[in-house]
């Protein structure tokens, strides 16, 4: 172990691994958490983030790289659940030596955990750290470096609003259907132009203005304002801006039949899952809907030569993943949220045991 580094085990029930990271000289203190590598190595992004105390720190790292498990196993990936933090305004702390220190830690754990950009990072961070540990993607360059992953995300968003078109309406056809989509950035916008091409009505909401006015242009479509698009009558209402949009009050006022979007963690709680499904409006799980992201990185991780052949056999598998999902949901009458769980907790069983 690199002797400048003060690396400690942190306990924490149902995850195999959780690491405090300090280095003195450069002020940094972190987390490494992996939940799970049943499937492979643990796969998630390191976040930094000005956390207020270091429980809060732990508590998102633990959450977050257990939800990594369900994303990675969901997409079908041979890869586990993992995700690192580092506490600290990245604007004002953010040093080449905190991220070299930050790799080197990472490095010790010999493949265990693999790293990517997430909040407060970017290419070049992830390029500052590939010097000290191999275990490291999101990388701008590089023989198997994967690149901007949002147009396949979007892909797999589309193909999953086929998926839930049919199972809610019967026809994946989109000709005519009303869709709503909030948050018109880099998933956003690629999904925009798949769901016109297919004929979709789009209805249009972001809080930056002039993306609303050059997509409604672009695509012929109505716009809405950011907290409205919540309510406008559609048929699927595709959230891909922010988390935590689906909660108590917004699903009672839903004006559509599906949800199935972008953005990750749309459900603000576990119930949010069981109150759309009271309501008769059918939910993609954002993790199976969103996995074209990770599909992405992991050609990366796994380096995969043939990507375009790896991700198109990925996203054939997701939709077959969401099929089972909301055909299971439906023969029980529950949410897809907790088929969802289910079905990643069954691909995880034998190897737990
Ligand atoms: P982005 O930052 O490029 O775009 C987000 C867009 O949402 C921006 O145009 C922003 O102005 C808008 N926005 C922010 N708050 C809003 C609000 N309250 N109402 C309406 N619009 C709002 O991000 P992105 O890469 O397009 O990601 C979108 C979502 O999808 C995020 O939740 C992200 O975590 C998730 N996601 C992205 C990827 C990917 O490949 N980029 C993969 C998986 C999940």
């Amino acid at each position: 172990m690199p002797t400048d580094l003060d690396i400690s085990k942190v306990f924490a029930p149902g995850h195999e691994t959780v690491l405090r990271v300090a280095h003195k000289p450069s002020g940094l203190l972190g987390f490494i958490a992996v939940h799970s590598t049943a499937l492979g190595p643990a796969a998630g992004g390191l976040r930094m983030r000005p956390y207020a105390t270091e429980d809060e720190a732990v508590e998102d790292v633990l959450r977050l790289s257990r939800g990594m498990t369900y994303k990675n196993a969901a997409a079908g990936l041979p890869l586990g659940g993992g995700k690192a933090v580092i506490i600290g305004d990245p604007a004002r702390i953010k040093t080449p030596e905190l991220l070299a220190a930050f790799g080197r830690a990472i490095d010790t754990l010999d493949g265990q955990y693999w790293t990517a950009e997430d909040m407060g990072m970017t290419p070049a961070d992830m390029a500052v750290l590939a010097r000290e540990t191999r275990y490291v993607a999101g990388l701008a360059d590089g023989e198997f470096a994967s690149g901007d992953p949002s147009p396949i995300t979007a892909r797999g968003i589309f193909r999953s609003i086929l998926t839930t078109a049919r199972h809610r309406f019967g026809s994946s056809d989109l000709q005519g259907r009303r869709v709503a989509v909030q948050g018109l950035g880099h998933v956003g916008a690629h999904l925009c132009r798949m769901l016109h091409e297919a004929g979709a009505k789009l209805i249009l909401a972001d809080i930056d203005e002039g993306r609303v006015a050059e997509a409604v242009a672009t695509f012929d479509a109505e716009a809405a304002d950011p907290v409205g698009i919540l309510s406008v009558k559609a048929d699927i209402l595709a959230p891909c801006a922010i988390g935590a949009v689906l909660n108590e009050a917004s699903i009672a006022a839903l004006d559509v039949a599906a949800v199935c979007g972008g953005a990750n963690n749309q459900l603000a709680t576990e119930a949010d899952g069981a109150r759309l499904h009271r309501r008769g409006i059918l939910y993609a799980p954002d993790y199976v809907a969103n996995a074209g992201g990770i599909i992405n990185v992991a050609t990366e991780i796994l380096g995969i030569s043939d990507r375009e052949g790896f991700v198109e056999e990925k996203l054939a598998a997701l939709d077959d993943t969401l099929d089972r999902i909301l055909t299971r949901a439906a023969k029980r009458d529950c949410s897809p949220n907790d088929v969802a769980a289910e079905i990643v907790d069954e691909l995880l069983a034998p190897r737990a045991a």
